[in-house]
């Protein structure tokens, strides 16, 4: 299982499968990618190996500068095309690696109040609870913020927000992540491997840690919603 992503300014979908590739080793069932074009979310999906997205996406590519990927290793709902991630409610767009513990609750509350849930995943009250928040009006930073003061349990995110064709949100609470800083593009990974052929300066969240991710740079937060920094490293992982 593993998550990738790029804010950058070329092309990034052959990009991300080369990146999730790199975090092979983990183990998956299925994978995805979703980006954003002409301010609408797109995404392709498959079941089984990375050579399946790759035909999905030969037959119908992307062609975005912004994306986030994911490899499944399910936990909750079958391997399927359904299941994998990302998942899109709304003009939100999510991966995760991980359990929410809570979601039973969460999914629960949220169809008493009108949402659909469209797959078996823990995963998808991120989705629906980030969507939820935007209804009632909130902006994306503080959906981000509201949303994981609801989650319990162990994740990474990444989330696209279709109304900001320039940015990722991500969060840390278990599973690692990293963040690449590029020349004018910025990187996302489960690790500093996968990101090893764009950079080598990398950011760790820490538990707790959400980020905003842009295409010159990175906002860092904690779970209160205060601003922190981390420091910036250089990794030795190999190209
Ligand atoms: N729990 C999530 C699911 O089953 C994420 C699994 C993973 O870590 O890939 O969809």
């Amino acid at each position: 299982c593993g998550i990738v992503g790029i804010v950058g300014q070329q092309p990034v979908s052959e990009r991300l499968v080369d990146a999730l590739k790199r975090l092979e080793y983990r183990g998956y069932d299925s994978a995805g990618v979703a980006t954003i074009i002409d301010g609408a979310l797109h995404r392709r999906r498959a079941e089984g190996k990375l050579v399946n997205l790759e035909a999905r996406l030969k037959e119908e590519p992307l062609s975005a500068t912004i994306g986030i990927a994911h490899t499944r290793w399910a936990t909750h709902g079958a391997p399927t095309e359904r299941n994998a991630h990302p998942h899109f409610t709304d003009g939100v767009a999510v991966v995760h690696n991980g359990i929410i513990e809570n979601f039973a609750e969460l999914k629960d509350e949220l169809s008493e109040s009108g949402a659909e849930f469209r797959t078996e995943t823990d995963t998808e009250v991120v989705a629906q609870l980030l969507a939820r928040f935007r209804r009632d009006g909130l902006g994306r930073r503080e959906a981000m913020h509201a949303m994981l003061k609801r989650v319990r349990g162990a994740y990474a995110l990444a989330i696209l927000f279709e109304d900001d064709p320039s940015t990722i949100m991500a969060a840390r609470n278990g599973p690692p992540l990293a963040i690449g800083h590029g020349n004018g593009e910025m990187f996302l990974g489960s690790d500093a491997i996968a990101l090893a052929p764009f950079t080598n300066e990398i950011t760790y969240l820490i538990d707790g840690d959400w980020a905003v991710i842009g295409k010159t740079g990175v906002h860092i937060f904690d779970m209160d919603g205060n601003f922190v920094t981390r420091p910036r490293q250089v990794s030795t992982a190999a190209a």
